[in-house]
């Protein structure tokens, strides 16, 4: 009915890219460092699949935390090595 109409509308105007092309971009994401073009697509991918938004609002809390809080202060090197250690578990986790 209406959910089936308004999946095959979002095939032909949005094809979602899958979590693995999500994951990929994820890091530059972050960094404001994709076209505008991958962060539409990533965006549209964060807001259909519930798995991708949660580890994204977690990280995004953990950057900036590290990043924008002057009560934590952490320098680059003491942030970078937690973002890696996000990223390798999305990278690792269940497909
Ligand atoms: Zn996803």
């Amino acid at each position: 009915m209406a959910l089936a109409a308004f999946r095959d509308e979002r095939q032909e105007s949005n094809p979602m890219i899958t979590c693995e092309e999500f994951f990929v971009e994820f890091g530059d994401y972050l960094e404001n460092q994709v076209s505008p073009e991958v962060r539409k697509e990533l965006e549209l991918h964060l807001s259909q699949c519930r798995a991708c938004h949660v580890l994204y609002d977690s990280t995004c809390k953990t950057v900036k935390i590290v990043t924008e809080s002057g009560s934590f202060d952490l320098p680059k090197s003491v942030s970078d090595p937690i973002i890696d250690r996000v990223m390798a578990r999305l990278r690792t986790g269940p497909s």
